[in-house]
């Protein structure tokens, strides 16, 4: 099956919002083995609505249209779809008895443009919007298939994961359904991780092998269509095993989680806590643990520790380490090793973790943009440290810092090192 996603919205054309409903669809669409071969974008105008219609029917087999099934005028989808089609409109009663009901416990007046929210393309299965008002359409004619979800995100995402995505399986059958493993990687680039899988990657077919990277870290989509989860992992596991064997230090996860909450889990699995001392990060480290729900069982706290003053005068870092002639400075390992062990006396941690570096643009101490040291406390054992040099811009290193202070405490955690 091709697909054509339409995000309808005048809004768009302007730049006023990006359009992450089309990304999210077509990830989605993705998951479904539906080839999307279009995005379009068009205003709130019938014409070049149904013009879009004419021109997406050519090439696709299904429409998924986001957008414009408010309650205003220029909310023209299921208007453009139903004129289309030549059919009608008719009213859904649930969704119609649940505007009254919302309007009347509000106490506010009825407005009759309220209505259009109800409406459904003649014909159209209502596909049921749990987070919002406007119903959602799917329907089937003269072969073409058409999903016409909300504009808002909130609504969006929700009609689609529960409501069309059945509807659209039940249109594939079983057996077209694609099945994927998320493999993340740490502390390896793209293009390392794609040379140890080149020769799987050159003679892919079924399953796919799909990489892609994110700042500080790499995944890996393994895929393959099948009836069932069983027959998925059959088909799956050959190629896993290889990948897994290959990239045994990297690999954190099967599944689509961040670094560092694959180390939450270890944390809190081992009843282990940890304490964070971050100068070039600022903090990056410790919003990306407490960004996780749960994350004060293992999390106790951190300090960020830009200055000089503050890693003396609140971690303890000796002066002779960081300033005077033939000092470490505070770019150094020496320096990354007192912060982390400063971090974790002073939270009475089972880690400390600290990070120091150049995040750049320029230079620090002679030293060059991108050096970071990370050091690693753990109680009763000795302490460790790791010198990096991270290329990339000021985000892009303090993030890559932040990341790979989890992969080494992954690494710590899981015995790999
Ligand atoms: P409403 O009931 O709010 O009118 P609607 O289905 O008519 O919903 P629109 O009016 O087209 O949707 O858009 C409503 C809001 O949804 C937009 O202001 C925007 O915030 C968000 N939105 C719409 N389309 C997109 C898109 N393609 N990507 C991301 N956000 C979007």
């Amino acid at each position: 099956m091709r697909a054509e996603i339409v995000s309808v919205g005048t809004e768009l054309l302007l730049g006023q919002i990006v359009n992450t409903n089309a990304q999210y669809l077509s990830r989605g669409l993705a998951e479904l083995g539906i080839d999307v071969y279009y995005q379009t974008v068009v205003g709130d105008n019938m014409d070049r609505l149904l013009e879009t219609i004419r021109l997406a029917r050519t090439r696709a087999d299904l429409l998924v249209f986001t957008g414009g099934l408010g309650p205003t005028m220029d909310d023209l989808t299921r208007d453009a779809v139903a004129a289309y089609l030549g059919r009608g409109l008719t009213v859904h009663e649930p969704t119609m008895k649940k505007l009254e009901d919302m309007f009347s416990s509000r106490g506010g007046a009825w407005i009759e443009s309220n209505r259009r929210q109800a409406l459904l393309v003649e014909g159209a299965t209502p596909l049921r919007n749990a987070t919002g008002l406007a119903i959602g359409n799917a329907l089937t004619a003269d072969g073409t298939h058409y999903v016409l979800l909300p504009g808002p995100p909130r609504e969006m995402k929700p009609m689609f994961d529960n409501e069309a995505s059945e509807w659209l399986r039940g249109l594939l059958g079983p057996s077209a359904v694609l099945h994927s493993v998320m493999m993340r990687f740490a502390g390896i680039g793209e293009s390392a991780l794609e040379d140890s899988l080149i020769d799987l990657i050159r003679e892919q077919t079924d399953p796919t092998i799909a990489p892609y990277a994110k700042e500080g870290e790499v995944i890996i989509r393994v895929s393959t269509k099948a009836a069932d989860a069983g027959e998925a992992a059959r088909k799956l596991e050959p190629t896993l095993a290889e990948i897994r064997r290959r990239t045994e230090r990297y690999l954190y996860a099967e599944e689509d989680i961040p670094v560092e909450e694959a180390v939450l889990r270890l944390l809190v699995g081992h009843g282990r806590t940890l304490a964070l001392a971050e100068s070039c990060t600022g903090g990056m480290a410790a919003e990306m643990i407490t960004a996780l729900p749960g994350s004060s069982e293992a999390f106790l706290g951190g300090v960020v520790s830009y200055t000089n003053g503050v890693k003396r005068g609140i971690l303890g870092v000796p002066e002779a380490l960081l300033e005077g002639a033939g000092a470490a400075g505070a770019v150094s390992a020496e320096t990354a090793a007192a912060m982390a062990e400063g971090v974790r006396e002073a939270a009475g941690a089972d880690f400390g973790v600290s990070v120091t570096g150049v995040a750049g643009p320029s230079e620090s101490e002679g030293k060059p943009v991108g050096l970071v040291y990370l050091g690693l406390a753990e109680r009763g054992r000795p302490t460790r440290t790791e010198k990096l040099q991270l290329s990339g811009d000021r985000e892009g290193i303090r993030i890559r810092a932040s990341k790979r202070l989890y992969y080494m405490l992954w690494l710590a955690l899981t015995g790999r090192q």
